[in-house]
C-alpha cells in the first residue's frame, strides 16, 4: 500500500500537473518544513517523500532564492505574526522579489564591522550610507537589510535587522557589470531613506543574531541544483558534457587531463554524498551540525564548480576562447558564462577562507581566531 503522504502528493500532482510556484507555495510543497500555514510542518521523512514525488517539477527551485532561502527563514525566526502575514505570502507565491543588503565596501567577511547608519526619527528609522554586491537589488521589491542603530561595547552590538521597501525614496542603485558581461549585483546607496518602525525585525540590536540565521540558511540553500550555487549545469550534466561530442573526439590521451577528469568525477560523488548527509541533518533538526557541514560542502562544491568548468573550457581548445558575453546574451553559452561566473563561487556567501575558519572552530573545536 502506498504511504498516505506519498498518495497525497500524487493526487495533488494529478490535479496540478504543471504547478506554478504559487500553486506549490499554496499547497505547502515549496517549503514543507516551514510551520503551518506557510508549510506543512513536515518532519524529515515527510520532506524526503515530497521531494521524491516532486522530483520532475521544475518550479520546485524557483528564481526567488533570496526571499525563500534567506528572508523567509529569518522572518520565521524573528518576525512578528503581522510581519509574517505581510511578507511570507509574496515570498511563497513569487510575486515579490527580494535582495540581501548586508555587505559594505569595508564589511564583507567581517560583516559585523558594518557602518550603514539608522537613526530613529518619530516612528521611523532614517537610513544613510552604502551597501555593495547587492544581488538583484535593481529588480527587487524588498530587501533584508542590516544597519547600525547604536554603538555598543562590541561591534556585534547595536546592529538591527530591517525589511526595506526597495521603492522607497532616497535609494539609488548602480549596476555593477561583471566579467561575464552580465549584471547580477549592484552598489546600493541610501540617502536619508525612511523605514517605518514596523519594518524592524525582532528587537533593536537583535540584528547580529538574526543575521546568523540568514547566513546559515543561505549556505544550506546554496547547495541545490546546478554547480554554480544551484544555477547552471548540474554535476551530472558537466560530466556527461565532458564525455560527449567534440569534447570527447580528441580522446582523453593526455595523462594530466585524464587525472583532472577522474578528480572531477570523484569530487562529484563526494559532494553528492556530503549533500545527502547535510540534508539528513537539516531535516532531522540538527541545524548546528547541518550548518557546519554546509561550510565543508561549500568549500568543496565551489572549487568543484571551478574545476569542472575549467576542464570544459580547456577541452574546447581554441573554440573555448571565442565565447562572448554581454548583458543581453547572458546565459547563451552556458559553458562560457559558467566558466567566468565560477570565479565568484569561492567569494560569495562567505569566502572559502571564512568557511574554513567556521569548520575549524565549530566542527574541530580549534581556538577561535583573534578578533
Ligand atoms: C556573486 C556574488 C554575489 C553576492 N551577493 C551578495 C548579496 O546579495 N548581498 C550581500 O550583502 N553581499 C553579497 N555578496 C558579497 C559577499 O558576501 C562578499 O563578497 C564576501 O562576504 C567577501 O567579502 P569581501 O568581498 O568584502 O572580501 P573581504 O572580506 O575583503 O576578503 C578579502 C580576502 O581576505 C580573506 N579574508 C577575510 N577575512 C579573513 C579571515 N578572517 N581569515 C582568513 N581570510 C580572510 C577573504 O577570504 C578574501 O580572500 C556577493 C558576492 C558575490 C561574489
Amino acid at each position: 500500500m502506498v504511504d498516505a503522504r506519498r498518495a497525497a502528493v500524487r493526487s495533488w500532482l494529478e490535479a496540478n500537473p504543471q504547478p506554478t510556484q504559487a500553486d506549490l507555495g499554496r499547497a505547502g510543497y515549496l517549503t514543507p518544513h516551514w510551520p503551518e500555514p506557510w508549510g506543512l510542518g513536515a518532519d524529515a521523512e515527510h520532506q524526503l517523500i515530497i521531494d521524491d514525488e516532486l522530483a520532475g517539477v521544475e518550479t520546485r527551485f524557483p528564481h526567488s532564492a533570496i526571499g525563500l532561502g534567506w528572508a523567509g527563514p529569518t522572518l520565521l525566526a524573528g518576525g512578528s505574526p503581522e510581519q509574517r502575514d505581510r511578507w511570507l505570502p509574496g515570498i511563497l507565491d513569487g510575486s515579490e522579489m527580494w535582495c540581501q543588503l548586508f555587505s559594505e565596501p569595508e564589511a564583507g567577511s567581517d560583516l559585523a564591522s558594518l557602518r550603514l547608519d539608522a537613526e530613529p526619527d518619530g516612528d521611523d528609522w532614517v537610513i544613510s550610507g552604502q551597501k555593495i554586491w547587492s544581488t538583484w537589488a535593481n529588480e527587487s521589491d524588498w530587501g533584508i537589510l542590516l544597519a547600525r542603530t547604536s554603538r555598543g561595547a562590541t561591534k556585534y552590538d547595536g546592529i538591527s535587522y530591517f525589511c526595506l521597501d526597495m521603492s522607497s525614496p532616497g535609494i539609488e542603485i548602480r549596476k555593477i557589470i561583471e566579467m561575464t558581461g552580465g549584471n547580477h549585483f549592484n552598489e546600493t546607496f541610501f540617502n536619508e531613506v525612511r523605514v517605518p518602525g514596523d519594518c524592524l525585525i525582532g528587537q533593536e540590536g537583535d540584528g547580529w543574531r538574526l543575521a546568523k540565521v540568514t547566513l546559515g540558511a543561505e549556505r544550506l540553500s546554496l547547495s541545490e541544483g546546478g554547480v554554480l550555487w544551484g544555477m547552471g549545469p548540474t554535476a551530472e550534466e558537466c560530466l556527461a558534457h565532458l564525455q560527449t561530442g567534440t569534447l570527447h573526439n580528441s580522446a582523453w590521451t593526455d595523462p594530466v587531463e585524464r587525472q583532472r577528469f577522474s578528480s572531477v568525477a570523484n569530487d562529484s560523488e563526494i559532494i553528492r554524498l556530503l549533500s545527502l548527509r547535510m540534508l539528513e541533518m537539516a531535516v532531522s533538526g540538527d541545524t548546528a551540525h547541518a550548518q557546519a557541514f554546509a561550510s565543508i560542502r561549500k568549500c568543496l562544491a565551489d572549487v568543484f564548480g571551478q574545476d569542472v568548468l575549467s576542464l570544459v573550457k580547456d577541452r574546447r581548445g581554441a573554440e573555448g576562447m571565442l565565447g562572448t558575453q554581454d548583458e543581453q546574451t547572458e546565459h547563451t553559452d552556458v559553458w562560457h558564462w559558467g566558466y567566468l561566473f565560477s570565479r565568484a563561487l569561492t567569494i560569495g556567501g562567505g569566502t572559502s577562507e571564512v568557511q574554513r575558519n567556521i569548520i575549524g572552530e565549530r566542527l574541530l573545536g580549534l581556538p577561535r581566531e583573534p578578533s
